[in-house]
Order: C-alpha cells, then sequence, then structure tokens
C-alpha cells in the first residue's frame, strides 16, 4: 500500500517536474531574447554617434574659417597697396572670423573627451591670436591712413612749388627728385638706400627752405618726413599681421579634429560590424527557430495524421469525399470492403462515381448525393454488392461536408443484417414460446379457479353452518365462543386463499381491482384487534390514529388494502423491540386521496437499503442483524410483502413510500384513491343488528335457490326460510329453468358452477324466455376467485353477485335491495366476538424465559396439545405451572380463552426448534 502511494508520489513529482521543463527552459528562452535585445540596442547607439551633418558642418566652418583669415590678409595687402576704398571688407571679415570662431567652440559630440580638451586650448589660442591680429589691422589702418594722406598731399605740394615761375630749375629738378625719391619708397616700402637719398634731399630742401621761408616747401618737407618715418612702421605692422599663425593654427586644429573623426569612425565601424554580425545572428537564430517550429509542427501533423489514419483505419467504415458531380475528393480505404479491396486513395481520387461503380449503383449514389446537397439533411440508404458469390449488405450515409461537397460513410452492415434475421426468427420462436406460455398461464388460472373453488366450497359450508349456529339462542356461551373461534379461523383461512391466489395473480400477470364499499372504520378496527396482542405481546403500544372527518364508507379492493396495512403492522411489530406503533389515516378530500402511515420505533432502515425494500425477496442488513439478534422473537419473512404492497398500492391509485432513521424507527406512507360509497349506511347498520324477520304487510315473496352441493342449498333454505321467505331448490341449471317456468320466483340465488347447466346458461336461458312481468331479479352465487367471473354473470343476465362463502348479512341485504323487502331486527346490536376480544396487559405476557423454565417434556405436550387445539389438555398442563409463574399459567389461560392455540404452537414450537423463520403474519397470504 504505502510502496503504491509512495510510487505514485513519484509519479507526480515526476510529472509536476516535467511539467515545470519546459516552463522554466520558456523563461530562459525569454531572457536570453530580452538581453540580446539589449546589447543590440547598446551596439545600435554606439554605431550612430557619429553625426555625419554635424560633422560636415563643422568641416565646412574649419574650411571658411581658414579661407575668411586669408582673405582678411588679403584685404590687408590690398590696404597697403591703396587698393582699398575703405577699410570696410577688413572689419567684416574679421568680424566673420570671429562669428566663425565662436561656432568652432560647438564640438561634435563624437570628438572624445582628451581631444575635445586639446581642441578647446587651440580655439581658445586662436580667438587670442585672433584679438591681436585685430590689434595689429586697426594699428595698420590708421599708419595707412596717415602716410595715404601724406601721399596725396605731398605731390600736389610739389607740384605747386614746381610750377612756381620763380622757381630756380636746379630747384625744380631737386623738387621732382624729392618726389620721385617719396613715391619711390611708398612702392618698395622699406629701402635703405631711398631712405638715406631721401633724408638727404630733407635736408637740402630744409636748407632751402630755411633761406626762402617757403611754407609749401616747408608742408612738403613735413609730408616728406612722415612718409619717411611712418613707411617703416606701416610695414612692421603689415609684417606682424601677415605672421600671425592663425592659418598655421587652424591647420593644427583642423588636424586634431580629423584625427578625431578618423577614430570616431572607426569606433562606429567596429559597432556598425558588431551590430550587423548579432542582427544576422539574431536572424538566422529566429529563422533556425522558425524552422524547428515547423519542422516540430510538421512532424505533430505528421504524427496526428497518422493517429487520425490509424483511428480511421480503426472505423470499420469506409469513407471518401465527393464533388457535387461524384468526383472523388478523398477516399480513406478500409481492408473489410471486400468490394473496394483492391482500390487504393490514388486510383480513386479525381475519378467519378459513374467511373468506379456499376452503373445503377452510381445513378442512385448520385440521386442521394443531389439530394443531401438540395435539403442538407443526411440521406441514408442502403444497399446489396455481390463479392464472390456472397452478399453483402451495405448502408451508405450521405451528409454535406462543405459547399457543393458530400462525405460519404459506407457501413458494412452484413451482420447486422444477418442478426436481424435471426432476431426476426427467433422473436417468431419467442412468439410462440409466449403463446404456449399464455395457454400454460391460462391453464394455471383455470388451476387455481378451480382449486379456489375447491377450497372455497367447504369453507362456505364450515363458515355458513357456524352463522347459522349463531342465529340460535340456544348456545351457550361456551359454544358461542367456540363458534366464534370457528368463524375467525374460518375467515381467516379464506383471506389466506384470497391472499394466495392473489399472489399467483400477480404472477400471472392478472392482478385486477375489485372494488366494493368498504368500512373503513370497521377495516381499521379488525386490523387493530388483529395487532393489539401481537404488540402488546411484545410490550409495545399499539395506536391508532384516525381524522375526524374520515369518511367511514369508501369504494376501494378491501382485500388488497387490508393486505397492504396487514404487511406494514405485520412489520413494524416484527421489527420493533420496545416503543409504539402508530397507525394514522388522513383523508384529504381535495385530492380524494386517503392517506395511511404505519409508524414504529424499531431497527430502521438504511437510506441506501430505502429504495431496494421494495423489491422482491430484499431484506435489510438491519433486520437481518435483528433476526440473528432475537431469533426467538422476530419472525422472520420472505421479503415479498412490500413488493407486493407496492403492486397493491399502484393498482388503488396511489404510491407507497418510506421515511427512516436506522435505530430511531421507520414510518411506512401510502395514499390510494377512493371515492366515497353512497348508500351504504343501510347496507351496513343492518350487518350490525341481526335480522329476525319481516315486517307485515309485504307480499310473500318466493325464492328459488339452485345450487348443486345439499350442504350449499341447505344453508341459504335454513338461513331464508326462518326470516319468512317461500323457498324452493334446484340442483341444477336445467331444474332452475322448469322450476321457474312453473313456480316464477321473485328472485334466484344462481350457483354459477353446475352440472348438467351451469347457472351462466341458466341465466341466459331464463332471461332470453322471460316475459316482462315475470322477469326474476337473478343472484349468482360462486366461489370463483375471479372477478372476470363477475363480469361474465352480469353479462349472462344475472344482476347482482355474491362471493361465497358470504356472509348472511350480505344475503339478506341484497335481497332487500333488489326486492325492496322490508325487516324486523333483533332490538339489541349483535356483539361480535372479535370485537369483545379483550387483550393481555403487557403483565400478562408470556415470557420466553418463563417458558423456559418449565422442563422441556412439559413444553412439548404444550405444543402438541396446541397443535390439537386441545383446550382441556392445555388446561391440565396449565394447572401443573408453579405458583411461582402465575403470569405464565394466566397468558396461557387466556389465549386458550381465546382461541389462540396457533400463538401457543408458534411460542413453543420457535422456542423447541429454535427456529429462526417463523410465521410471518402476512407469510401465509403471501409465501406461495
Ligand atoms: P418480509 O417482512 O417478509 O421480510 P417485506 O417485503 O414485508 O418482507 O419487507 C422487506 C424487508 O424490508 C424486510 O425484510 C425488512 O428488512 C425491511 N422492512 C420492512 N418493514 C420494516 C420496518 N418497519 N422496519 C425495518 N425494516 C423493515
Amino acid at each position: 500500500m504505502t510502496r503504491v502511494a509512495g510510487s505514485s508520489q513519484n509519479d507526480r513529482s515526476g510529472r509536476s517536474n516535467r511539467e515545470k521543463r519546459p516552463s522554466r527552459l520558456l523563461r530562459w528562452n525569454a531572457l536570453a531574447w530580452v538581453g540580446f535585445a539589449i546589447l543590440l540596442m547598446v551596439l545600435w547607439n554606439k554605431a550612430n554617434i557619429l553625426d555625419i551633418h554635424q560633422h560636415s558642418d563643422y568641416l565646412t566652418l574649419l574650411r571658411d574659417s581658414q579661407a575668411v583669415d586669408a582673405r582678411l590678409n588679403q584685404s590687408v595687402l590690398e590696404a597697403r597697396l591703396g587698393q582699398l576704398s575703405s577699410y570696410d571688407p577688413i572689419v567684416t571679415k574679421t568680424a566673420k572670423l570671429k562669428q566663425i570662431q565662436a561656432k568652432l567652440q560647438q564640438i561634435p559630440s563624437f570628438v572624445d573627451p582628451t581631444e575635445r580638451a586639446a581642441l578647446d586650448q587651440l580655439l581658445r589660442r586662436q580667438r587670442e591670436l585672433l584679438q591681436a591680429k585685430e590689434v595689429l589691422i586697426n594699428q595698420f589702418n590708421s599708419q595707412n591712413a596717415v602716410l595715404k594722406n601724406s601721399l596725396s598731399y605731398f605731390p600736389i605740394l610739389v607740384r605747386t612749388l614746381v610750377e612756381k615761375p620763380t622757381i630756380a630749375p636746379s630747384q625744380s629738378e631737386q623738387l621732382n627728385l624729392f618726389l620721385q625719391n617719396v613715391l619711390l619708397l611708398d612702392v618698395l616700402g622699406d629701402s635703405e638706400d631711398v631712405s638715406a637719398q631721401l633724408m638727404q634731399q630733407i635736408e637740402q630742401l630744409e636748407a632751402l627752405e630755411a633761406d626762402q621761408s617757403n611754407e609749401p616747401l616747408k608742408t612738403a618737407i613735413a609730408h616728406a618726413q612722415l612718409i619717411l618715418q611712418g613707411q617703416p612702421r606701416r610695414e612692421a605692422l603689415l609684417h606682424g599681421i601677415l605672421i600671425v599663425s592663425t592659418r598655421d593654427m587652424s591647420e593644427d586644429f583642423a588636424q586634431i579634429y580629423y584625427q578625431s573623426y578618423q577614430r570616431a569612425l572607426t569606433t562606429v565601424d567596429f559597432y556598425r560590424f558588431w551590430f550587423f554580425v548579432l542582427c544576422t545572428v539574431g536572424v538566422i537564430a529566429i529563422a533556425a527557430s522558425i524552422i524547428l517550429k515547423l519542422r516540430r509542427s510538421e512532424r505533430a501533423l505528421r504524427q496526428s495524421e497518422t493517429k487520425f489514419r490509424t483511428l480511421l483505419s480503426a472505423i470499420p467504415d469506409l469513407m471518401m469525399r465527393l464533388t457535387a458531380d461524384g468526383t472523388y475528393l478523398d477516399f480513406i480505404p478500409n481492408k473489410s470492403f471486400k468490394a473496394y479491396l483492391n482500390h487504393t486513395e490514388r486510383d480513386v481520387v479525381g475519378k467519378t462515381v459513374f467511373e468506379l461503380l456499376p452503373a445503377q449503383l452510381a445513378r442512385e449514389r448520385m440521386t442521394y448525393i443531389r439530394q443531401a446537397l438540395k435539403t442538407g439533411e443526411l440521406q441514408v440508404y442502403e444497399y446489396q454488392l455481390i463479392n464472390d458469390n456472397e452478399i453483402q449488405h451495405l448502408e451508405n450515409r450521405v451528409v454535406v461536408s462543405g459547399k457543393n461537397e458530400v462525405l460519404i460513410i459506407i457501413r458494412d452492415i452484413t451482420e447486422k443484417k444477418k442478426a436481424q434475421i435471426e432476431l426476426e426468427s427467433q422473436k417468431a420462436f419467442l412468439q410462440q414460446a409466449k403463446e404456449a406460455a399464455e395457454s400454460a398461464n391460462k391453464a394455471k388460472s383455470i388451476f387455481l379457479s378451480n382449486m379456489s373453488h375447491e377450497l372455497r366450497t367447504p369453507l362456505n359450508v364450515i363458515l355458513g353452518f357456524a352463522q347459522l349456529l349463531n342465529y340460535g339462542d340456544s348456545l351457550t356461551a361456551h359454544q358461542q365462543q367456540y363458534l366464534d373461534a370457528i368463524s375467525r379461523s374460518g375467515e381467516h383461512l379464506l383471506m389466506l386463499i384470497n391472499d394466495v391466489l392473489e399472489m399467483s395473480k400477480i404472477e400471472a400477470g392478472r392482478i385486477l381491482l375489485n372494488e366494493t364499499n368498504v368500512d373503513l372504520y370497521a377495516v381499521i378496527q379488525t386490523l387493530q384487534q388483529m395487532f393489539q396482542f401481537k404488540a402488546e405481546s411484545k410490550g409495545l403500544q399499539l395506536i391508532v390514529e384516525q381524522s375526524s372527518d374520515l369518511p367511514q364508507y369508501i369504494r376501494t379492493d378491501e382485500s388488497k388494502l387490508r393486505q397492504v396495512l396487514v404487511n406494514l403492522l405485520g412489520n413494524a411489530v416484527k421489527f420493533t423491540q420496545t416503543g409504539a406503533i402508530v397507525l394514522r389515516v388522513q383523508w384529504q378530500p381535495d385530492t380524494a386521496n386517503f392517506h395511511f402511515a404505519v409508524s414504529d420505533t424499531g431497527v430502521g432502515i438504511a437510506p441506501e437499503e430505502r429504495d431496494r425494500i421494495f423489491d422482491p425477496f430484499v431484506q435489510t442488513e438491519a433486520t437481518q442483524q435483528f433476526h440473528l439478534n432475537t431469533p426467538l422473537q422476530a419472525q422472520n419473512g420472505t421479503g415479498l410483502g412490500l413488493a407486493i404492497s407496492r403492486r397493491f398500492v399502484q393498482l388503488l391509485g396511489g404510491e407507497i413510500w418510506v421515511e427512516s432513521q436506522v435505530g430511531v424507527g421507520s414510518t411506512f406512507h401510502f395514499t390510494i384513491q377512493a371515492q366515497l360509497a353512497e348508500g351504504d349506511g343501510m347496507l351496513i347498520q343492518s350487518s350490525q343488528y341481526q335480522v329476525i324477520g319481516l315486517e307485515p304487510g309485504q307480499p310473500t315473496y318466493r325464492i328459488l335457490i339452485v345450487e348443486d352441493k345439499l350442504e350449499n342449498r341447505q344453508l341459504l333454505v335454513e338461513l331464508l326460510r326462518p326470516i319468512g321467505f317461500e323457498v324452493q331448490e334446484a340442483i341444477n341449471g336445467q331444474e332452475a329453468i322448469e322450476q321457474w317456468k312453473a313456480w316464477l320466483p321473485h328472485l334466484i340465488c344462481l350457483d354459477l358452477r353446475m352440472p348438467v347447466l351451469n347457472g351462466y346458461q341458466a341465466a341466459q336461458q331464463i332471461r332470453a324466455q322471460q316475459q316482462n312481468n315475470e322477469a326474476p331479479i337473478i343472484i349468482a352465487i360462486t366461489s370463483s376467485a375471479f372477478e372476470e367471473d363477475r363480469h361474465q354473470a352480469l353479462a349472462a343476465g344475472c344482476d347482482d353477485f355474491v362471493r361465497k362463502p358470504f356472509r348472511a348479512d350480505i344475503i339478506f341485504e341484497k335481497i332487500a335491495q333488489h326486492l325492496g323487502v322490508r325487516y324486523r331486527y333483533a332490538a339489541e346490536p349483535r356483539s361480535l366476538s372479535i370485537r369483545a376480544t379483550s387483550v393481555l396487559k403487557p403483565s400478562e405476557l408470556i415470557e420466553i424465559d418463563q417458558l423456559n423454565h418449565m422442563p422441556p417434556a412439559w413444553r412439548t405436550q404444550l405444543h402438541e396439545a396446541a397443535i390439537r387445539v386441545d383446550a382441556e389438555a392445555i388446561g391440565q398442563l396449565i394447572e401443573q405451572i408453579p405458583e411461582s409463574q402465575a403470569d405464565l399459567a394466566k397468558a396461557l389461560t387466556y389465549l386458550v380463552d381465546q382461541f389462540q392455540f396457533e400463538e401457543i404452537v408458534a411460542r413453543t414450537k420457535l422456542k423447541f426448534t429454535e427456529c429462526i423463520r417463523s410465521a410471518h403474519p402476512n407469510e401465509e397470504h403471501f409465501q406461495i
């Protein structure tokens, strides 16, 4: 056990491991893909740090800076050469250069920090240089402006002097040379020779001017001196401007920047390379996984297809798909089909039914295909094929499987057909057997009917004469008691016979409802009396509760109702040790239902057994145990009682059910449908008062008794004649007709079974021959058990039906009912012995223990005496009981007084045989 549990645990954990594995794998897979994606993103970012537009813009700026610097120098030179009318170009270019410098400070982001620092430093230096250059340019400009001014005035002054008429030619020549040298100096810039000559000439001209005090000359000399002094300064400034290394700086800058760019380019290329490599790897991985998945799903598909095919091949049907025009789309061959044995899928698919089937079959198939497509409904048809001289029965099912396409399922039903044929022959055989059984059953019924007749006839005599004796006043009290005992036992026997018959009728399926007017109170009372002793002898209380509105007279099948109640009460007493048995009867006027409930405080019934107990031969665990524990008190049954009760209750138009709790008790409920009986008051009333004669002033009624058995005839004669009726007898139907014709009786009591001419025939003939005014009342009297006989008698012309053994009351009532006879009754109601019966007090119970105290020989004698119904012998035995067991003596005396010999037999028998099984109150009724 433990091992199995352990292994199942392993299985479970193995399974859960297997279940966990794929999910863990899936998680790792996802993580790997996320990591991969992050890596790709990082690479992508690194590969895109180089902004090519930014780079080209920066390069342009660099180039512009160099170009503007060169053009600035050029402009300065032009200014030196006097080619510029204004200094604007120089100012503009300086400003532009500054602007470019400012822009260059925004170094592109891909430049790494070290190079960026170097570039920043260079930029700073360049800015300084540019500032210095600007200062020089400004100085140059102002110097140049001064020189330019002197150079423009000097020639004018010289010409003015030269053109003076007073000037000596030598002086004029001197002045022209002076002008020449000044202009030459301006062109040459810095020339020592020219400067020396000029200084010499200035000295000479100063001397001259001192002589003549010539103002213009003085001005000219001043300008010349200015030019001579300013010229070298201007040249020095120009030189300074031109040698400022802004251009070199700019080239250094460009170089560093370019290197940085190259390095960034290499890095970006590196990252790009790896990005693309990883992308390729990723794409390959994805492609591989897709391919793998595809392969796997293809494999699964193939497997499922194989499975599907295996499954299909396991199906005994042949399947195919066809188009509306009968072309095969699919064909799943099946070996069990001989007709298609040689066909493979390839042979069939693409062909039409006309190519593969005989023409007629093909046409038939097409008809059903069209029909299926038209209606959308399943079409089923059968046909036959002959193969190797064997007929194959096939069933075709055509079902629409798509637009203009059908699925045909063909099933080999040869075996089924064979079975069907066999079944039909078996049916015929069974029919024959059934007929035979029915005729046997009929024979059985006839036998039962005869048997019951045979049993009822002597019983009728016994009960009848017992009743007759009752009518006399000559009986002593003792004799009256004997007579009551005879009547009671006879009636009990009658009940037994009825029940035996009922049971056999159930078996023969011939249970009929025999409804009569029933005194429900009397039924309940009889039952109470019947069970009072049994209950109290076990120390149980028997309580009867009937609702105050309970109708007294109802129309139902008394025998069946009584049997059900007897069974339920019997069981209740049997399976209860202490407590009480309660019989409740209620009327539900709205549903015309009578509700009976028998409750006990006995062993109870387990829930799972509650439904089964109504099945035949079922006994519950609890009660079996009960029988084992109390072998002496409990009476075992057969398990048939409830089954019969259920049938009867159903027949009475109700249902039966049980509520129970083990160890607490059970309540059996049942309902019956019953109408209230009308006009029964008189009938029953008469039964309580003894008829003693006819009221005076009535016609003399003639009654013909037709009966083949002397005793039975006598019984009726003795009953009716003393009352005041004129009575005659006939011994068969033939005689009856003759008597009727001759005597014209008012009423005929007609036995149905008689030799020569039976009652049915006699009634028919009388009815056929009668004149209106001489139609007699015919009351059929029979001991037949069957309800059909009653109908048959009424159909033959009888007015009424009395079943033997009858009660005298019934005969009087029937006569009164049909002839309107009025009786005289005894003043006192008859005391029915059964009603006078007193019951034992619990203290008077026969204790088994007490019986035990008596010697075995004594008990044997008691048992035998009880069997012989020998009251005298029992009396002698009672006398031997010691004083100490007075209770036992009292109880036995009571039982003898009440003629309850069977109780004594049962108790002593039980004691001596230790037999568990004993007579159930119903057992005699039901056990056949
Ligand atoms: P029998 O009583 O002859 O065995 P029944 O058909 O009357 O047959 O009852 C069938 C079974 O139902 C009984 O054997 C008993 O096990 C159970 N049963 C019937 N009535 C009761 C009850 N009142 N208390 C407990 N069990 C009962």
